[in-house]
């Protein structure tokens, strides 16, 4: 009898234990720039629409700061359901005019990324005294580098090693700003424009860095730290009903990405990319990725996906999309982006 009970409480144990850790494996983090009825709307939410945005958090969300939220899954220690983590880019004045006084009212913890130098420096950004008020006031700041430059631009004549090294000490100069004005450096590093290639990623990585990018997706602990996806919600991605799904979303598990360095060159020819997905809770033939709104070809074999993406005809950002909805929880999504950077012919890079 003794042993019956043992052992019903252990599949108890173990069946809670699976349902808790699928889930709470996992967050989403927003990203947003201008908070503005007057700034450019595709990088912008009006104050109204943050405002319901951050109603509908409060309502169905657990908005947590960014650090504990890094810190849980790395440690692989359990998040509460339905995380979400605030974040902005580029530090502009509005920030503090128009979305802090709400995120004051509802309590939420957020972050922003700022390139350092021109904090105070004109007047459309933050100054050193707001950085600091707000800091105390729930928000803490991270690095977006110091001149928010296309960081995958070579300077002429610039040989791979020195572009590395000078965009990496780039980095670490404006860390070492930040720590000076605000007393810690979580080495946290949003790449300008979410553009990053396999060097510069790796590169940040060895030196103790997370990169946060700008590619769709939720994060949990096998995500990579070096790119973690962060869903843009300004613009037509402020729509709160296409919002919600995302917010809804679970990182999928994906390995053996044929695709490594995203920064590609034209002509980009139409080819096949495979990756293999490891969880019972998605049926591979549910899974549907997504170019410029169209639904691409793929083909199975087992849990390993081949998809036929189309070619990049233009330079720029480019993505694919793949989705795939939860067997277990119905209406939510798993997410997964494999973004493409192009250069322009002659080398540069579009804003
Ligand atoms: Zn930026």
């Amino acid at each position: 009898m003794r042993k019956n009970w043992i052992s019903i409480v252990a599949t108890l144990t173990c069946a809670l234990f699976s349902i808790n850790t699928w889930a709470t494996d996992n967050a989403v983090i927003l990203l947003y720039h201008h908070v503005s009825d007057t700034t450019p709307k595709l990088t912008s939410v009006s104050p109204d629409t943050f405002r319901q945005h951050m109603q509908y958090l409060a309502e169905n969300h657990n908005v947590l700061p960014l650090k504990q939220v890094i810190e849980a899954l790395q440690n692989k220690n359990p998040l509460p359901e339905k995380t979400v983590v605030i974040t902005f880019d580029d530090g502009y004045a509005n920030i503090y005019n128009n979305a802090h006084p709400i995120l004051r009212e509802f309590a939420f913890p957020y972050t922003i990324f700022v390139n350092p130098p021109l904090i105070g420096e004109v007047d459309y950004q933050l100054d050193w005294q707001q950085v600091k008020l707000m800091a105390m006031q729930n928000a803490s700041f991270a690095n977006h580098g110091k001149q928010h430059a296309h960081m995958l631009s070579k300077h002429v004549g610039e040989s791979q090693q020195d572009w590395l090294n000078r965009t990496m000490q780039d980095i670490e100069e404006a860390e070492k700003i930040l720590e000076q004005n605000i007393g810690y450096s979580l080495k946290y590093f949003a790449y300008p424009y979410g553009e990053f290639d396999e060097q510069l990623k790796t590169r940040i990585s060895s030196q103790g860095f997370i990169g946060f990018a700008q590619h769709s997706g939720a994060i949990a602990s096998y995500s990579d730290f070096s790119a973690l996806p962060r869903y843009p919600a300004a613009g037509v991605y402020g729509n709160i009903k296409t919002l919600a799904v995302k917010l809804n979303s679970l990182a999928m598990p994906v390995t053996d990405i044929s695709f490594k360095d995203p920064k590609v060159e034209l002509p980009f020819q139409q080819q096949i990319m495979t990756f293999s997905v490891k969880t019972a809770d998605i049926a591979p033939q549910q899974i549907n990725c997504f170019q410029n709104g169209q639904v691409l070809n793929k083909s199975l074999m087992q849990n390993s996906i081949s998809v036929e993406i189309n070619s990049i005809t233009q330079p720029g950002r480019h993505r694919v999309n793949c989705t795939a909805p939860s067997m277990r929880n119905k209406g939510r999504f798993y997410w997964y982006s494999q973004p493409f950077f192009v250069p322009t012919a002659d080398g540069n890079w579009l804003d």
